[in-house]
């Protein structure tokens, strides 16, 4: 699949590089990523609205290290399915129309809302399991942006 939701265990949500750092820094940072690769969504090309930086985080289970990857810019509705916990959230208090994220999953990765609605499932299950451990953080190469 194309378009993934990655949910970020409850033991590291305020730890991460966007909580961390300044907010200039983070900024410059999206700006860089937007100069390399053109302001679009590098999942689903779009780019009408405001892109969004989000962090890849590779999850090892079995020694519970989570490292940062790098960056991807993405659109509002692919960073909705990525943070689909929040985008739940955000629909229950009326600020989202959650089928217009899932219309977004399934066009994107040309699947059906079934395919969605278990795909979601498994994401919370992977995050219930995730959540029970502390977890290492390994910033990889964007260490560097935190000691500035
Ligand atoms: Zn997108």
């Amino acid at each position: 699949m194309k378009l993934t939701a990655e949910l970020v265990p409850s033991t590291v949500w305020y730890s991460s590089l966007y909580r961390l750092l300044p907010t200039e820094v983070w900024n410059k940072l999206r700006e860089e990523i937007i100069r390399e690769n053109g302001r679009k969504c590098q999942i689903c090309s779009e780019t009408e609205g405001k892109m969004k930086l989000h962090e890849i985080w590779n999850y090892d289970d079995k020694h519970h290290i989570q490292r940062l990857d790098g960056f991807i810019l993405l659109c509002a509705m692919c960073h909705h399915v990525k943070h689909i916990g929040m985008a739940k959230i955000l629909a229950d208090e009326g600020k989202l129309d959650y089928t217009e994220v899932e219309r977004h999953f399934c066009k994107v990765n040309g699947c059906s809302e079934k395919e969605f609605a278990e795909h979601v499932d498994n994401a919370f299950k992977t995050w219930q399991e995730r959540s029970q451990h502390k977890w290492v953080q390994d910033f990889g190469a964007y260490g560097k942006y935190l000691k500035k």
